[in-house]
């Protein structure tokens, strides 16, 4: 006998928006088991809606918990920034810069709203690419290059959204860069998508690139009509990215679901060659809950205590063993105003070779650099007049691109300087302006890296491969797309597997 028709491990994204579709359009019984003290897994938000008397530690448990997240520097020490600045009471952070593509129509969107509600996204409106000494839209710098340039750039343009999502998949294990080489010689036309490319997947270099994924992604936000410098093509959501969580949430419990928080799932019960249930910690110990259906959102990588490896065939643990999430170095810094004021004040902020990185060894040759003034695009995240601003920089986690970065010490701290002194060489106004920053590395933002060799196929698929009635969701099974868009798709795919109906008919045709 079981009280529920569905478990689920894990309330991430994932987990969630697959709860939301069973509890909501199936009438499941859905019960979700998370082993963090709140839901939304690498989802988080911290700040004045959400909770504003969190304390400093459990902030720092928290970042720890959804994204492998440590502050590593602060000026002035975090604890001044929370106290005197008013970090949580003023502010709405979320685990780090966190984008979506497709801005508003992204696919997590448009699941919300096919189950009756509104996701409230603010859209970033311009994408300014630093050449000459200023930041530029990036239309402006291609509009500066010679006229046979320009007629290279329309033309890869062109042949790139001419390949269709089932050819794509031809490029998965291509990288980037090898693709645009096989496209034209022009190098000015190279790099501008090379770095597009970089942007959109959070890495780097091109040759880590999939162009596979870049393809889709690309081609999707031009059958969406969303575009970066028209306000669209990316966003923030309003108050945090949190709400996400709760709004999916909302659905599964106004469904007559149950979701279960500091409730770690210790193993997933095995009889035969089906999965029956799970025994999960409780207050007073531990217990077995049974259900016909188990769904799965914990990384495969992680998946291992859980799940013993028995139950994964070779060719599966191999992926597993091969898979390596996107990791980085991200800035949160408050200011009494923003520091650029112009038509891309709202927009995403890039250059691809930060002064000072081109000796440091990194994967890329030099560190791209992008920033964007949050509280521009969504006025909720700061005090009015004043600027939270938040930066990025790719720290490859492991082998085969060299040696890892996230865990080099050195050149994070040289990363931290070579941002403070390019602010401060780029905008005369810094010091006047500049309140407070600090910088977590994050070890594990998307559950896998936008690179040849993890995509496409070889993701793991949303049925289990040996055990009937298990089923996974998450950022690195079967879906294509980057992170959190990607992971509405692959729930679509999840939902699909347990009922046998097309689920990705809630998705527009070309997110499908
Ligand atoms: C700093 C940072 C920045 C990011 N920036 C962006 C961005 O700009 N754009 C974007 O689209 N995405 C971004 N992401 C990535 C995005 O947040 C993730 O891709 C997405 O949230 C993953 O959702 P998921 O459901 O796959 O997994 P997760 O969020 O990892 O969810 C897994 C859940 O399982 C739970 N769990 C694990 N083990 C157990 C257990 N034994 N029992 C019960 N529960 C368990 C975990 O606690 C967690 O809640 C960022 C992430 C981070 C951390």
């Amino acid at each position: 006998m079981s009280d529920h028709d569905v478990i689920i491990i894990g309330s991430g994204l994932g987990g969630l928006i697959c709860g939301a579709m069973l509890a909501a359009m199936e009438g499941r019984k859905v019960l979700v088991l998370e082993r963090n003290a709140d839901i939304g897994g690498k989802i988080m938000s911290y700040g004045y809606l959400h909770d504003p008397d969190i304390t400093e530690e459990e902030y720092k448990t928290s970042l720890a918990a959804c994204g492998h997240s440590k502050i590593v520097y602060s000026d002035p020490d975090f604890s001044t920034i929370v106290e005197k600045h008013g970090l949580f009471k003023n502010y709405i952070v979320d685990t780090g810069w966190h984008q979506m593509s497709v801005g508003p129509r992204n696919r997590f969107a448009q699941i919300a709203q096919a189950l009756g509600k509104k996701i409230p996204i603010s859209p970033t409106v311009g994408f300014l690419y630093y050449e000459d000494g200023r930041f530029q839209q990036i239309s402006a710098i291609a509009a500066g290059w010679p006229k046979e340039s320009q007629a290279e750039r329309r033309r890869v343009a062109w042949e790139t959204s001419r390949i269709s999502k089932e050819e794509s998949h031809a490029y998965d294990h291509v990288d980037y860069d090898a693709f645009l080489k096989s496209l034209t010689t022009d190098q000015r036309v190279i790099d501008y998508y090379g770095l597009m490319g970089c942007y959109s997947a959070g890495l780097n270099d091109p040759r880590t690139v999939s162009a596979g994924e870049i393809i889709r992604v690309n081609n999707m936000n031009n059958m969406a009509g969303t575009h970066f410098q028209k306000g669209g093509g990316g966003g923030v959501v309003t108050g945090g990215f949190k709400h996400v969580a709760n709004i999916f949430a909302e659905v599964i419990t106004e469904n007559g679901g149950e979701i279960l928080t500091s409730s770690p799932v210790r193993e997933i019960l095995v009889e035969g060659n089906t999965a029956v249930g799970v025994r999960v910690r409780t207050e007073g110990g531990e217990k077995e809950l049974r259900a016909p259906v188990i769904i799965n959102n914990v990384p495969p990588r992680h998946l291992g205590r859980v799940l013993p490896d028995q139950y994964w065939p070779l060719d599966f643990r191999q992926r597993i063993e091969s898979q390596f999430p996107l990791a980085g170095l991200l800035g949160f810094m408050g200011l009494r105003e923003p520091i650029e004021k112009g038509d891309g004040k709202a927009g995403d902020f890039s250059i691809r070779r930060l002064p000072g990185t081109e000796e440091l060894g990194v994967i890329g040759e030099a560190s791209i650099f992008s920033f964007e003034q949050t509280s521009e695009a969504d006025p909720t995240r700061a005090p009015e007049g004043k600027c939270l601003l938040n930066t990025w920089i790719s720290l490859y986690p492991k082998n085969p691109f060299g040696p890892s970065e996230i865990d080099n010490d050195d050149l994070i701290n040289t990363l931290i300087d070579r941002i403070y002194d390019f602010f401060r060489a780029q905008y005369p106004q810094w010091d006047d302006v500049y309140e407070w920053g600090y910088f977590t590395r994050a070890k594990d933002m998307y559950g896998m890296s936008i690179s040849p060799g993890q995509l496409g196929d070889r993701r793991l698929p949303v049925v289990h491969p040996t055990l009937k009635n298990l089923f996974h969701t998450g950022d690195n099974v079967a879906q294509w797309g980057i992170a959190t868009d990607g992971v509405g798709h692959g729930a679509c795919l999840t939902v699909g597997a347990v009922t046998g109906k097309d689920y990705t008919h809630l998705l527009a045709p070309w997110g499908r």
